[in-house]
């Protein structure tokens, strides 16, 4: 019977967490604790969770009730905010299981995605059954995809079709000015925000600014309003709609930005309160086609479905890479060098710079692209403290959400990353397998372990369909 009594109490005292599993409180012994607004770490430091909050930041004794995690040696930082996701239930019309897609996501960190375009109603399910905590996925914040429209009449009805539908924003792809316009005045009539593409079109990044979008994604739209000509120095036979075209000539337009128009446009954005979402990983295949093509991570996890869209194909978008030559990645090299530059000076200038994956395109995988985009910025100059902050505050602000979720904080969401690793040495620790251990969405821990190994599950069952 003692003897009894005395194992019970060890276990008690020893709860471990268990894989999507809530406990009712827990505590994180001894953790490295980055807070994600910009400041340095700080450790050893205890965090309470509590009904999925962070209930205190200090030094805690653990109660014999709770579940208590080990981080001592081990880094925690805010789960991540992907401010540029797609739940993708297919890819060039195959169908894809989008548990596989949600897995990834959470086993690279990310509580949060915002979610730029995907199948509305399905989408919408899933970030209440997210919310209830229901299904292992991170929260979600659905922006459907608007694409063009004929006149400002039908650009505001659609708008009220989404608002009525249950969006929390709205992403703008394609627009005329007019269009534009009508579709901005509608959205903040409904209080909804706006990301906003701006590809090579007659509405560029000045136009979007004036409208008052929230965020403009990727990059294209900036340079393009700081051209002296107002128009890129295209070939007499380039076309648009081919995307070999569209994307080997993408290359070529920063260096014709001129740096007086540019600095411009980027003060524009940072008065306006635009955040700037550059999406870095994305385009990255452009510069060096093979480092894309031969991810390590694909032997193991690359969904076949996903597989057959990267493959280069003009009818699939972004798989763009017919006759890619030494020539386009040197200037897609380029292209990057004055790119960071611009996000550097838009950043010193106050602007709020966020962070996306894009993924299922352009071969990054959902979560993993999100962590190229780390290694990204620090290329790009940024000190990894600060790219923390980018990763997680910064999208929670870019949400309006800033005192919800997004910092290591007592009374925020317990929204947490342990990492067995420095992410501030190194972000490659965060790739799965690596040095995330446990990705904690409003109080669930999720194993990495367990998360990948379900990600596994699903890639080899539909290999082996194949
Ligand atoms: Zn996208």
């Amino acid at each position: 019977m003692r003897f009894f009594l005395f194992c019970a109490l060890a276990l008690a005292a020893t709860a471990q967490p268990r894989h999507g599993v809530r406990p009712s409180r827990m505590v994180i012994k001894n953790a490295t604790v980055v807070e994600g607004n910009g400041t340095p770490a700080q450790s050893p430091v205890d965090i309470v969770v509590e009904n999925g909050l962070i209930a205190g930041v200090g030094r805690v004794q653990p109660q014999a009730s709770d579940v208590v995690l080990d981080a001592k040696g081990k880094y925690v930082i805010p789960g991540m905010v992907n401010m540029h996701g797609h739940l993708h239930d297919e890819r060039g019309g195959a169908p894809m299981d989008f548990n596989y897609v949600m897995r990834l996501w959470l086993a690279c960190g990310i509580t949060t995605v915002r979610d730029v375009g995907s199948p509305l109603t399905k989408t919408l399910q899933t970030r209440e059954k997210s919310a209830k905590g229901e299904i292992a996925a991170p929260r979600l914040f659905v922006y459907p995809m608007l694409g063009r429209v004929r006149d400002a009449a039908a650009a505001r009805r659609r708008v009220r079709e989404v608002k009525a539908a249950g969006a929390d924003g709205l992403k703008i792809v394609g627009a005329w000015r007019d269009t534009l316009a009508a579709t901005a005045e509608e959205a903040r009539a409904l209080d909804l925000p706006i990301a906003i593409h701006i590809g090579v079109e007659e509405a560029n990044a000045n136009h979007a600014i004036a409208a008052g979008v929230r965020t403009i994604e990727h990059w294209y739209g900036i340079p393009d309003a700081a051209l002296k000509e107002g128009v890129q120095n295209f070939p007499s036979n380039y076309n648009y709609m081919n995307e070999a075209d569209r994307f080997r000539f993408a290359g070529r337009l920063w260096r014709e930005a001129d740096p007086k128009l540019l600095a411009g446009v980027l003060d524009r954005m940072v008065a306006a309160k635009v955040a700037w979402n550059p999406t870095l990983d994305i385009y990255e295949a452009s510069r060096d086609l093979q480092r894309a093509q031969t991810q390590p991570q694909f032997k193991d996890y690359l969904h076949p479905v996903l597989e057959d869209f990267f493959r280069p194909n003009l009818e699939n978008h972004g798989s763009y890479f017919v006759n890619w030559s030494s020539t386009d990645e040197t200037f897609w090299k380029e292209n990057y060098r004055h790119w960071f530059r611009a996000v550097r000076d838009f950043a010193s200038r106050g602007g709020l710079v966020t962070m996306g994956d894009d993924a299922g395109y352009i071969y990054q995988m959902y979560g993993y692209g999100f962590i190229r985009n780390l290694e990204l910025h620090q290329e790009a100059g940024f000190h990894s403290i600060k790219i923390i902050e980018q990763a997680t505050l910064n999208g929670a602000r870019a949400l309006g959400q800033e005192s919800k979720f997004g910092r290591v904080r007592a009374g925020w969401s317990a929204d947490l990353v342990v990492v067995n690793g420095n992410p501030l040495e190194d972000f490659k620790t965060l790739y799965p397998g690596r040095g995330i251990e446990w990705t904690i969405k409003a109080g669930i821990p999720y194993s990495n372990t367990e998360l990948m190994r379900e990600v596994k599950a699903i890639v080899d069952n539909a290999r082996e369909k194949k």
